[in-house]
């Protein structure tokens, strides 16, 4: 690699860095010892973002992981189930959490691009199953779907969900970490989104470039039995007023900013259908991610993300033909561009007869 080349870092939005604003923001924060309520910064922060999403209170986390842990287990009992779409973060990216910490088993149905068909939700569902059979007590929504491309859920699954599965005594939970993206590409309020979820966890660190820090939200009983066991899981922290005030900083700041994100996945996908149509249809992204699916290249995902690397422009390979670039607040116009030319005539040298 060429050693004057800059970096174009499409692995993740969790990989932008503070801007100098959001450093201000950070260095200002009034703090206090969170374990004791006392950081006013936090304080706000959990007030806020509660009521943003029409809910009683939130619990600051270090992860969004964490966030959706201390959820799913104030839903769930041990030797209860969790079912969720196959491809979720809570499924595939936790690394069996639920059942580590909670005693709890995850059941997983398939929806086309992660995008939630109640219908098909509700088949795999099985509450109140008696002393043979697991009971499912929980489903967990995520939107926008990660793995799914970025895919906005569709409010209308999310409802009909919510109204079949209510009456059955099973819980909702929304994996929001980038829920503020859903709402950029979709208008639809953080209120609206609440009303269908029991429990709902949201990621600051992700487009809205916070360096840190997750929310858990529910009800007030919920969040203090999480903030109980956020403290047994080692996750009580103290001054953290000062990743607060990032979080603060970010609401304020960056959401309308993830429009822009959504217009440079576009544009990615847009020139790398050009070129390879059968990787991407570029009306599928709405959002800030680009799944690109290499199936009939002569490339893995792996050689495919390497050779793109070698050209300073970075990708995540996470399936054996499905790589993921993700537009997000360091990655410029410029860099779009250029990054675009390398990923074209990579996959012109993949699909060459
Ligand atoms: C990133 C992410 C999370 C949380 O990830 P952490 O790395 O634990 O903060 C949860 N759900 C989804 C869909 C995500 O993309």
């Amino acid at each position: 690699m060429n050693a004057a080349l800059e970096i174009v870092d499409l692995r993740s939005d969790t990989v932008s860095k503070p801007t100098p604003q959001m450093r201000a923001a950070i260095a200002e924060a009034a703090v206090g010892d969170d374990v004791y309520s006392d950081d006013p910064t936090v304080n706000s922060l959990e007030e806020r973002i509660a009521e943003m999403f029409g809910k009683e209170a939130a619990l600051f986390t270090p992860t969004g992981s964490l966030a959706n842990q201390l959820a799913i287990r104030t839903l769930v009992g041990p030797g209860e189930e969790l079912i969720c779409e196959a491809n979720s973060h809570i499924a595939r990216a936790e690394l069996g959490a639920a059942a580590v910490f909670s005693g709890i088993t995850t059941r997983t149905w398939r929806d086309e691009r992660g995008l939630l068909d109640h219908e098909n939700a509700m088949s795999f569902a099985r509450p109140n199953s008696g002393p043979y059979l697991v009971s499912t007590t929980a489903i967990a929504v995520e939107n926008t779907h990660n793995f799914g491309g970025g895919t906005v859920q569709s409010l209308s699954e999310i409802s009909a969900l919510r109204k079949a599965s209510e009456p059955m005594g099973m819980a909702m939970h929304l994996d929001g970490a980038r829920i503020w993206n859903a709402h950029v590409a979709s208008g639809i309020s953080f209120a609206e989104f609440g009303k269908y979820f029991d429990t709902i966890s949201v990621c600051l660190s992700k487009g809205l470039g916070a360096p840190v820090g997750s929310l858990m939200i529910s009800t007030k009983e919920r969040v203090s039995k999480a903030r109980i066991w956020r403290k047994r899981y080692g996750a009580g922290m103290r001054q953290i007023g000062i990743l607060a005030a990032a979080g603060h900083y970010a609401l304020d700041n960056h959401i309308e900013l993830l429009a822009q994100d959504h217009v440079k996945a576009k544009q990615l996908a847009k020139a790398c259908a050009q070129v390879a149509p059968s990787t991407i249809n570029p009306s599928h992204v709405e959002t800030n991610i680009v799944g690109l699916d290499l199936a009939g290249s002569k490339l893995t995902a792996a050689e495919f993300a390497a050779a793109a690397k070698a050209e300073g422009v970075w990708v995540s390979a996470l399936g054996p033909t499905y790589v993921r670039l993700v537009t997000h607040l360091d990655v410029s116009d410029s860099q779009i561009q250029r990054a675009s030319e390398i990923l074209q005539k990579l996959l012109q040298r993949a699909f060459m007869a």
